[in-house]
């Protein structure tokens, strides 16, 4: 019996990984806005704050981030803009 060959769409070849907030994982409660060193992973280089749908950063955690990168940038240890 001849069977039409039917045709196969290529299958989709990347793995889907959820985020996990960095934050969480360390369990940590308050983030230190003397950390400049973790607070910059968290900001572009121009200085500006990564958005939580590309850090993966959890909504609670990213409240507390904010903050932190604001008010380490009030005292001048990060800048506002980076030229
Ligand atoms: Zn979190």
């Amino acid at each position: 019996m001849f069977k039409p060959k039917k045709k196969r769409r290529p299958k989709r070849q990347f793995i889907i990984r959820k985020k996990v907030c960095s934050f969480c994982v360390e369990k940590a409660k308050t983030i230190d806005y003397k950390d400049i060193a973790k607070l910059t992973k968290f900001t572009t280089e121009r200085g500006k704050m990564i958005p939580r749908r590309v850090s993966g950063v959890c909504a609670k955690h990213q409240r507390v981030l904010a903050m932190a990168i604001k008010r380490a940038r009030f005292i001048a240890l990060i800048p506002y803009i980076r030229k």
